[in-house]
């Protein structure tokens, strides 16, 4: 069986007045995260590995940051959307593996939402996806709590295998 894998990076800036949306869930924080869309960084990199893994192109491809269409856009539609890309080009989604780089807030009580929310959206079983949490140990632009990192590798498979 062929197994495909792709990378995904997303970087986004804590801003106030915006609700923090990570893994497809809000979660209780002084601060959300700057973007056209909602800002999940943990969904676009997720994104961005799928495609990434099929060669489809990249998340700025499919949602542009300049169309009105993906202001403020529940970045879980983007996933579906992208799924159904990924489908189209006769893969499924296998499974994804995320690490996100954060200071604060704590993820540690949302991962099980986060991991459900996440396999809601992209349609496969919760078994199927990992989310970890880290700090950048106080280094650098993570370090001063100036925003949220995050790294995802996703593996796509054969459509019907
Ligand atoms: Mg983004």
């Amino acid at each position: 069986m062929s197994v495909r894998v792709g990378i995904g990076y997303d970087s986004h800036r804590y801003a106030s007045g915006r609700k923090l949306r990570l893994g497809g869930v809000t979660i209780p924080h002084t601060h959300g995260l700057a973007g056209h869309s909602d800002g999940d960084a943990v969904l676009h990199a997720i994104i961005d590995a799928l495609l990434g893994a099929t060669a489809l192109g990249d998340i700025g491809t499919y949602f542009p940051d300049n169309d009105p269409k993906w202001k403020d856009a529940d970045s879980a539609f983007l996933v579906k959307e992208t799924v159904d890309a990924v489908k189209a080009g006769k893969w499924a989604v296998h499974q994804v593996d995320v690490t996100v780089v954060l200071e604060r807030p704590k993820l540690a009580p949302h991962i099980g939402q986060m991991r459900a929310a996440t396999a809601r959206a992209l349609g496969i079983a919760m078994e199927h996806v990992s989310i970890k949490a880290k700090t950048n140990e106080g280094m650098g632009w993570i370090g001063r709590n100036e925003g949220v990192g995050c790294v995802a590798v996703a593996t796509v498979k054969p459509a019907g295998s």
